[in-house]
């Protein structure tokens, strides 16, 4: 029987107070379930990403997590990929979403003063990873004490459903699907200070942005945005392979300087300047750039993109970008 319930319009909580390991007797569908419950929870809230994590492991399965291979929570992949028994991870790539692995009362109660957030057990008895949507500034990854982490910008935290290496289940005893709180980086950073252990990376590589020149926002071309040689030209055409998805014919892309738009022709999707900086940092998959995709959260969490990956100041981008 199935024994928990869960809910993401309301404050349910889930508990299964009887099962002391933590879910290692629970069925593959019930494990499936959790993660279902999850991954329909996580629909409403783009800017976190799904990324396949290798079975009984806390390892990405796909060298290329943080930039291309990750998806949306509902893709197919991660589905079938859970049905074959491997784990799979929420991942934050602009920084505009965290997880907390809390292992610690102390570190609980922090979050806890936030507001009632988004919460599930993790495999370790007594530890749980909480939500947060971030709302002005991209968060990094920050280490606390005693082991806990602040997953940011390009971090993940393994999801409901998954295995521990120790065999429990993510999500098994305490499944709180409430829609993360709402937070500014100061907010965070103020509740957390005690708790802070180290420096705040803002990828896991803390790698340098890959322009060398800095870019002026108020100019964001396809130009600047797209090394076309190699490509075909006619007039302000250029078409070759997709720099991102990569082409079968070699063919599968175009991208026009002068309307300063791109097209997909294997997805049949494009866009202008603000959509391909959301496709190329991996903030969504090419087949989703469609007309009005980029509104509200979605905008600020492709500007923290376009930031991290350009250098450009926060402020001057969303101004030259246009507001949602
Ligand atoms: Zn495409």
């Amino acid at each position: 029987m199935k024994n928990f319930t869960a809910s993401y319009k309301g404050s349910s909580i889930i508990t299964n107070k009887n099962n002391e390991n933590e879910g290692k007797n629970i069925s593959t569908s019930e494990r499936i379930e959790i993660a279902r419950e999850a991954i329909n929870f996580l629909t409403a809230y783009p800017r976190i990403r799904a990324i396949l994590v290798s079975p009984h492991d806390k390892i990405p399965f796909e060298h290329a997590w943080q930039s291309s291979c990750n998806y949306p929570a509902s893709s197919e992949k991660i589905h079938n990929y859970l049905l074959k028994g491997g784990n799979w991870g929420l991942m934050h790539p602009a920084g505009m979403s965290i997880g907390i692995d809390e292992d610690n009362e102390k570190i609980r109660n922090a979050a806890l003063s936030l507001g009632d957030t988004a919460r599930f057990n993790t495999g370790t008895p007594g530890h749980f990873c909480d939500l947060f949507l971030i709302k002005d500034e991209p968060v990094g990854n920050i280490p606390l004490i005693d082991g806990a982490y602040i997953r940011g910008k390009g971090g993940q935290n393994l999801g409901p459903g998954s295995i521990h290496p120790n065999g429990n289940i993510y999500g098994s005893i305490y499944l709180h699907l409430v829609p993360p709180v709402v937070v500014t980086k100061s907010e965070l950073l103020e509740v957390f200070k005690p708790y802070i252990k180290g420096k705040e990376k803002l990828s896991k590589n803390d790698s340098k942005p890959e322009y060398k020149q800095p870019l002026n926002p108020y100019s964001l071309t396809m130009k600047d945005l797209i090394n076309v040689s190699g490509f075909k030209q006619s007039g302000s055409k250029y078409q070759g392979p997709h720099p991102i998805h990569g082409s079968a014919t070699g063919n599968n892309f175009v991208v026009d300087f002068e309307l300063n738009e791109w097209y997909c022709f294997r997805h049949g999707t494009g866009g202008g300047p603000l959509q391909w900086i959301a496709v190329s940092t991996g903030v969504f998959g090419c087949e989703e750039s469609v007309p009005g995709k980029i509104k509200g959260d979605l905008f600020w969490q492709v500007i923290a993109a376009a930031h991290n990956r350009y250098a450009l100041s926060y402020e001057k981008l969303a101004k030259a970008l246009g507001t949602a």
